[in-house]
């Protein structure tokens, strides 16, 4: 599956707003948002007509950004959250929420959902028991994900789990010690980072 590969804090300028995607750093003054209010490129500091279409693109392009995911794999997601019950966008949020990486990244196994995705693909996470290398496979209520038994003296977890900071998420039981994670019940529909207004996304999907 393809993936951004370039400067990651271009995309926190371009979307000016911080999308924590990079770990400890973000936390720092050394945060290019902080440093440099203004998007990247040439004509960054030029006044843009902020349209409707433009408002509601800049917040699809957002959600991508703070998950990783590519267009055609996020329009998927959509069309998956059309069909369930309930809210599309809260469904939307839910269903990138869920992502393997993200649950990786949400219990402290790693400082980002960047790095999570990593660890995720180099095998080094366990659901149920058994290795899965898939950032996007979905999490469900009651599913155990750990760190396999082989990685966890790696310096990358010690570090990410001794530097957690951030406030738990209600839907997952963590015992960061024991490098373990319980889904106790599907995440809800919102990003505990990053303010994300799904309803924007919706109206630019249903044009
Ligand atoms: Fe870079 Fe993190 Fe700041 Fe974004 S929030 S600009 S990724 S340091």
């Amino acid at each position: 599956m393809a993936r951004y590969t370039g400067p990651v804090c271009k995309l926190c300028r371009r979307e000016r707003t911080k999308l924590f995607l990079k770990g400890d750093r973000c936390t720092t003054d050394r945060c290019a948002v902080e440093r440099r209010t203004y998007p990247p490129g040439q004509h960054g500091r030029r006044r843009v007509k902020e349209t409707d279409y433009l408002i509601q693109l800049r917040e699809k392009q957002k959600a991508r950004r703070v998950y990783g995911v590519m267009e055609k794999q996020f329009r998927d997601y959509y069309a998956k959250a059309v069909k369930q019950k309930g809210r599309t966008g809260e469904n939307l949020i839910r269903l990138l929420e869920s992502r393997l990486d993200n649950v990786v990244y949400r219990a402290g196994f790693a400082v980002s959902c960047k790095q999570a995705r990593q660890l995720v693909l180099h095998g080094h996470i366990q659901v149920n028991g058994r290795k899965v290398d898939i950032p996007s496979y979905q999490a469900k209520q009651g599913m155990v994900v750990s760190v396999a038994p082989k990685s966890r003296e790696s310096a990358v977890f010690k570090i990410a789990t001794e530097s957690f900071h951030r406030e738990q998420v209600p839907w997952l039981q963590v015992d960061r010690k024991g490098m373990t994670a319980t889904v106790i019940e599907l995440p809800s529909g919102i990003n505990p980072d990053v303010q994300i207004r799904d309803e924007l996304i919706v109206e630019l999907y249903s044009r």
